[in-house]
C-alpha cells in the first residue's frame, strides 16, 4: 500500500472496539531500535514523536516528587522523566508485551520505579487522593466511541483527585488532535481551547492554571495519525 493510501486510511472503522482484546493482544515493534509500535494494527507510537514526548515528561517531572505515567509505549517519555531525580515514578500499563518490556527497563533506571499492570480503570482507583505531584497520560484511544474522550474519562475521574494541591497534569491525545487539525480546525489553540479546556474545566482545574506551548515537529508523510507541524503541551496545575 503506498503512503498516501496508508495516510488517508481511517484509524478505527465505525464502532470498532479493540478494548476487550487489546491487553493480550502481540505488541509489533519494527524499525531498527523499535521506532515503531503497532497493536491490533493501529500506529500506537512512532520514535519522531521524541522532541513532544520529551515535552511532556519535562512538564510532569517539573515538581519533581512522585509522578504518575500512563501509556509505557517505546519508554521514551519515561526515560526522559528517569533523567530527573525524582521520589517515585508510578507507571501503569496494560499491554502484555508492552508491560514486559517495562519491567526489563525498570532493572535500569536510577529512580524507584512501580509498574502497575492492567487498564487505568482498573488500576488507577486503586490509587490514592492527592499523592501525585506530576502525571503525565499519554494512552491510545481503544474504541471509536472513546477516539476523541478517553483521556477526559482519566481526568475527570482520576487526575484531579490525584494530584497534590500544586502537583501538575499534563497529556495528550494525538490520534484524536491529529484528526480535528485535518478536518475541524487550523488553529491549534483554538482546537485546544474548545475541545479540551471545557473538560479540564469540569475535572476541577481553574482557568488560570491551564497553559499550553506550542512544539514544532516533522511528521513523516506516511503517518496515519498527524500531518500539523505543531503539537500542543498542556500544562494544567491543580490549586
Ligand atoms: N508516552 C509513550 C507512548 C505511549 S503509547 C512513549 O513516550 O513512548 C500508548 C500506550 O498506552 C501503549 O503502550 C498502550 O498499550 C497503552 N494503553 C492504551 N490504553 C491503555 C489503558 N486504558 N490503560 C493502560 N494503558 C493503556
Amino acid at each position: 500500500m503506498s503512503a498516501a493510501v496508508k495516510a488517508n486510511k481511517a484509524i478505527f472503522a465505525d464502532g470498532e472496539n479493540c478494548k476487550p482484546a487489546w491487553s493480550e493482544a502481540m505488541a509489533c515493534f519494527s524499525g531498527s531500535g523499535n521506532t515503531h509500535l503497532e497493536i491490533m494494527g493501529k500506529p500506537v507510537m512512532e520514535r519522531w514523536e521524541t522532541d513532544f514526548m520529551h515535552k511532556l515528561a519535562d512538564i510532569a517531572s517539573s515538581k519533581g516528587g512522585r509522578v504518575l505515567e500512563i501509556g509505557f509505549g517505546l519508554a521514551i517519555a519515561a526515560t526522559r522523566i528517569e533523567s530527573y531525580s525524582i521520589a517515585e515514578h508510578v507507571i501503569i500499563e496494560c499491554n502484555e508485551g508492552v508491560f514486559k518490556n517495562l519491567q526489563d527497563w525498570a532493572k535500569n533506571q536510577p529512580n524507584k520505579i512501580t509498574p502497575l499492570k492492567g487498564l487505568w480503570e482498573d488500576v488507577a482507583p486503586t490509587l490514592e487522593d492527592g499523592t501525585f505531584d506530576g502525571i503525565l497520560y499519554d494512552t491510545y484511544p481503544l474504541s471509536e466511541n472513546t477516539w476523541h474522550t478517553h483521556q477526559f474519562q482519566f481526568i475527570k475521574q482520576h487526575a484531579y483527585r490525584l494530584l497534590k494541591p500544586g502537583g501538575i497534569l499534563t497529556y495528550c491525545n494525538l490520534t484524536s488532535w491529529g484528526e480535528l487539525l485535518k478536518t475541524k480546525y487550523t488553529d491549534d489553540q483554538k482546537m485546544f481551547e474548545e475541545t479540551q479546556v471545557p473538560h479540564l474545566l469540569e475535572a476541577g482545574f481553574k482557568k488560570d492554571n491551564i497553559s499550553t506551548e506550542l512544539v514544532p515537529m516533522q511528521p513523516p508523510p506516511e503517518c496515519r495519525y498527524y500531518s500539523h507541524k505543531f503539537m500542543i503541551a498542556p500544562s494544567v496545575i491543580k490549586d
